[in-house]
């Protein structure tokens, strides 16, 4: 399965790609081995092996008020991406997979880029005759004010090199040029169903989207959460958390709010069933269930 509905809220998953990315001491410093192992079975063979992290790149597709609505972009094709080898110039079918799942790009009124970072705006733009040009041509994209300002070169022009390297360019600055771009900051109402919340840490600009529709609640957390061990062990930041203090603070207070709501947690990266429930343990957090979408 591919899709939930939430509410009165279509959730479908589109996977741009997924498998090991960085070894566990360099993706999460802090985390001792003892504590890979420990958890080692609930984490493999979906999340780690062989002392790597895997990881998925994915868009959550929203229906929602018969809005189409994308949030993050992945990767994306033929970016230069000289920090990165593996996201260097890609030829991945994403576009196709959105195809299967009924979307052409024309059909998307709302992109959501949770925060900027390379991983999350690829699919923003593509290239078409040498030219960087919106993917979605119908879209409003969203993009938190705060990541906006703080990663545009002309801001921090010694800031921006490694894994952001190019990216604001070629795939935040065009969009922006088309007229297609909306900032917001502190909070942004999308609808009845969906609102976007500052949750800065991961980056200035890092946000959650929330999802309240009947009964149901879920949270898509962006990069607040790249691995289930975040739930267990949320004191531990990735390597590309700028403000570790605030990312640890931000996801503490995501945990404590979906254990207390019973929401759905959906971040970004989750491969296996991407999306978990979790409950309060102790002074922390444990994952009470898996979302049933088919495993990555
Ligand atoms: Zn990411």
């Amino acid at each position: 399965m591919n899709e939930i509905k939430l509410g009165d809220v279509l959730v479908t998953r589109v996977e741009e790609m997924h498998g090991p990315i960085l070894p566990t001491e360099a993706f999460f410093p802090t985390i001792p081995g003892d504590a890979w192992q420990r958890h080692e079975s609930s984490l493999t063979p979906d999340h780690l092996g062989d002392g790597m992290v895997h990881v998925a790149m994915q868009t959550w597709v929203l229906r929602s008020e018969g809005r189409t609505i994308l949030v993050d972009t992945g990767v994306g094709n033929d970016k230069s991406r000289p920090a990165v080898e593996a996201w260097d110039h890609l030829d991945l079918d994403f576009l196709g997979n959105l195809a299967k799942a009924g979307i052409q790009p024309e059909d998307v009124d709302l992109v959501i880029n949770t925060h900027l970072h390379v991983d999350h705006v690829g699919w923003n733009t593509r290239l078409v005759d040498g030219e960087w040009v919106p993917t979605f041509p119908n879209a409003t994209y969203l993009m938190p004010q705060a990541d906006f300002l703080f990663w545009d070169p002309a801001n921090h022009p010694g800031l921006v090199g490694g894994v952001n390297e190019n990216v604001f360019d070629d795939s935040v600055a065009p969009v922006y040029a088309a007229g297609q771009v909306q900032l917001w900051e502190g909070t942004h109402d999308i609808d009845a169903n969906l609102r976007l919340e500052a949750a800065p840490g991961h980056t200035p600009g890092s946000s959650v989207l929330t999802l309240s529709s009947g009964t149901d609640r879920a949270l898509f957390a962006g990069d607040l959460i790249h691995t289930p061990l975040q739930v267990m062990e949320f004191g531990h930041n990735s390597c590309f958390c700028e403000d570790p203090a605030a990312a640890v603070a931000t996801r503490r207070a995501l945990l404590a709010r979906a254990a207390d709501h019973n929401a759905l947690v959906l971040p970004a990266h989750l491969s296996g069933s991407g999306a978990l429930e979790v409950a309060h343990r102790g002074d922390g957090f444990a994952i009470t269930r898996w979302a049933p979408f088919d495993r990555l």
